[in-house]
């Protein structure tokens, strides 16, 4: 394994930010990270004795804001490989290296009709950083197909294995972006694939693209070529406009502070969040501020979908971090809703 340094990160993110990490490193396997926690210094302590910031774990660089150079050592996941470990009568238990793309790995379920990860097709991003937020989209989660994860924690240089109840799974969140931010790099991710599926199809715009691509007997490939084409025709394609999907989440309220705000604002969009909480449509809010197709230089608020920033060329991280800023103030002043960013700002 070859330490670079000074490295260029402009290929590694997403939202094509240009900046530099003083060291970078690729790994394919779990005796690499072991031998460099075992033979590097770089990788247990950095110069001034912090250890948790100084170490970035990256995958396909899809989640996060870059606003300066990073002064550590990234860590570049690039274990590959996909096996069927076991199955039962109803399922099948399938293992991914932490470094595979996700899409690729949900391309090679649907290609071997394993059910679960048909409404999760084309998000970027590795399958390592998928239960990091716990990913979802078109009313699927990861969550949903986990089975268990391998990592190894840096600092002890030990493997654990964690289940589903040990990652603390929640709405774009787990264990591994609070309590162990920074500790354990995911190495592997088992899911649990359905041999005969369960369809989901009633959210966004699924059966409608299904009847219009012509559709008569549901299947997961169906679903899959369905939701690639909404999220083609909604989402700015990152190799074109950089960005890194969805900037903010969709605010969680108490149901009575929702009552009072839709008396204000007839036409919010909202869902049921469990019994007691109502979740924004955290783009909505932001449009009827004013932000939609909004551009400061090359940092901008998507045209079509307002909870996508973009950097249409050559925006600085901090230049997008600042308009985020001004966009949470703004929906704090006019709704007295805190918008939460759902990418990691580094
Ligand atoms: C166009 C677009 C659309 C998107 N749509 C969706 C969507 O529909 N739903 C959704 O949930 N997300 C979406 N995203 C966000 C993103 O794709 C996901 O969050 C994805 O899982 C990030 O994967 P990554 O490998 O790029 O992670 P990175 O951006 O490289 O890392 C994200 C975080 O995870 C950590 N991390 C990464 N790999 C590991 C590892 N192996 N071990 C420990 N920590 C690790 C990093 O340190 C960082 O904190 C979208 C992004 C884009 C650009």
């Amino acid at each position: 394994m070859q330490i670079r340094e000074n490295f260029s990160l402009k290929a590694f993110n997403t939202f094509g930010i240009d900046v530099r990490a003083k060291y970078f490193v690729g790994f394919s396997s779990v005796d690499e990270i072991q031998e460099l926690s075992d033979n590097h210094k770089l990788l247990q302590r950095s110069p001034h004795g912090q250890t948790t910031n100084y170490k970035l774990i990256l995958g396909g660089g899809s989640n996060l804001l870059f606003t300066k150079d990073f002064d550590g050592i990234v860590l570049k996941n690039e274990i590959k490989g996909i096996e069927i470990t076991h199955q039962d009568n109803d399922f099948i238990y399938v293992k991914a290296g932490a470094g595979v793309n996700w899409h690729e790995f949900v391309l090679f379920c649907i290609r071997n009709n394993y059910a679960g990860v048909e409404n999760l097709s084309l998000i970027p991003g590795n399958v390592g950083a998928s239960p990091m937020q716990n990913i979802g989209a078109y009313g699927a989660e990861v969550k949903d197909v986990f089975y268990q994860l391998e990592a190894y924690h840096i600092n002890e240089k030990k493997r654990k294995t964690f289940s589903l109840d040990e990652c603390e799974f929640g709405y774009r969140e787990s264990v591994f972006k609070r309590k162990y931010k920074n500790e354990f790099i995911i190495t592997s991710v088992s899911f649990r694939l359905r041999k005969t599926p369960v369809f989901n199809i009633s959210y966004g715009a699924i059966q409608q693209e299904l009847e219009k691509i012509g559709v008569r007997e549901l299947n997961i490939q169906a679903i899959s070529q369905a939701v690639i084409n909404i999220r083609s025709s909604k989402l700015p394609d990152w190799k074109e406009v950089g960005n890194a999907g969805s900037f903010f989440k969709n605010p969680q309220i108490p149901n009575l502070q929702f009552q009072q705000l839709k008396e204000k604002f007839t036409g919010i969009v909202a869902f049921r969040a469990g019994e007691d909480h109502t979740k924004l449509a955290a783009g909505w809010l932001i449009e009827q501020c004013g932000w939609k197709g909004y551009r400061k230089g090359d940092a901008g608020c998507y045209t079509r979908q307002a909870l996508v920033l973009v950097n249409y060329g050559n925006a600085t991280g901090k230049e997008i971090f600042d308009l985020s800023e001004d966009i949470i103030q703004s929906v704090k002043n006019k709704f007295e809703v805190s918008l939460q960013r759902e990418v990691n700002i580094i």
